[in-house]
């Protein structure tokens, strides 16, 4: 029996990056897994193609984290679609860094909005439809636990917030068997930071590793946060970030 067999996941913003990897990787052990993602359709199809071809059932959900009805909203269509939810991974988020004095409130309003209110929201309507043996898994960011340089008040605000939900949540979920944890990754080779951007060579020297991290290697840890073996792991910090934060 595969770890997650009979398992149904929804994995926010999983048509490329972290939550592409995620929802492949969680398919890989067994989970049937639905992903939301906004611009990119053909990229979430082909995600939800290669779900399909490791044998488990996968569904595209085009919903905006940053609306409060479509966030929300994604965690119900999962379940109409294959009728439970055992797993939810909060990942869809906006990378907005800059200088304090350029950031605008639409500018806060949204990054907010995307990280901190579609999270929450999300995390909400899953709490109503988990089980016992449910999980609540949130990426974060190693800007939580050290903030390198300037440019990330912003984000870091937006981040740091979801590390207070998690251990809310795991409060107010532990009695119904349910945890919820979030997974702090240090610069990972993706779209949003790619390992040959500008800033690149800058954040791989800010690690222990001397190196980007891949989104399998976050993939992994959300992974493990996801099955049975991490019943008693919950309301916890994990940095996979290459020692960002050593
Ligand atoms: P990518 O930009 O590579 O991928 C983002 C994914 O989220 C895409 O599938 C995108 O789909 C989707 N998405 C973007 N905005 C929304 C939205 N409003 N609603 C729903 N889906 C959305 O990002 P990463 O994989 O790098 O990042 C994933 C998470 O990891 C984010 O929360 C990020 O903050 C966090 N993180 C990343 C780090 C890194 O170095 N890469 C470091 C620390 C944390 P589409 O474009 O089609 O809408």
């Amino acid at each position: 029996l595969l770890p997650l067999q009979d398992k149904v996941a929804l994995v926010t913003g999983g048509s490329r990056g972290i939550g592409a990897a995620t929802a492949l990787r969680l398919a890989r052990e067994g989970a049937d897994v639905a992903i939301t993602y906004v611009r990119d359709k053909d990229a979430a199809e082909d995600v939800v193609r290669r779900v399909e071809a490791l044998g488990r059932r996968g569904l595209a959900l085009r919903a905006d984290a940053a609306d409060a009805t479509e966030a929300p909203g994604a965690v119900g269509r999962t379940v109409d679609a294959f009728g439970r939810l055992d797993v939810l991974v909060n990942n869809a988020g906006a990378g907005l860094l800059g200088p304090l004095d350029t950031l605008s409130p639409a500018d806060v309003d949204r990054l907010l909005h995307v990280n901190v209110r579609g999270t929450f929201l999300a995390s909400q309507a899953a709490a109503a439809r988990l089980g016992h043996g449910g999980r609540i898994i949130t990426i974060g960011s190693c800007m939580t636990q050290r903030v390198p340089g300037p440019g990330g008040t912003l984000y870091a605000t937006g981040k740091s917030a979801l590390t207070g939900l998690t251990k809310a949540l795991a409060r107010e979920l532990g009695d119904r068997g349910i945890t919820a944890n979030i997974v702090h990754p240090g610069p990972i080779d993706t779209d949003m930071n790619p390992a040959d951007g500008p800033y690149a060579a800058d954040q791989a020297a800010l690690t222990a590793a001397g190196r980007f991290g891949t989104a399998d290697e976050v993939a992994s840890m959300v992974a493990y946060l996801a099955g049975a073996e991490a019943a008693y792991v919950t309301g916890a910090e994990f940095a996979v970030d290459g020692g960002h934060a050593a």
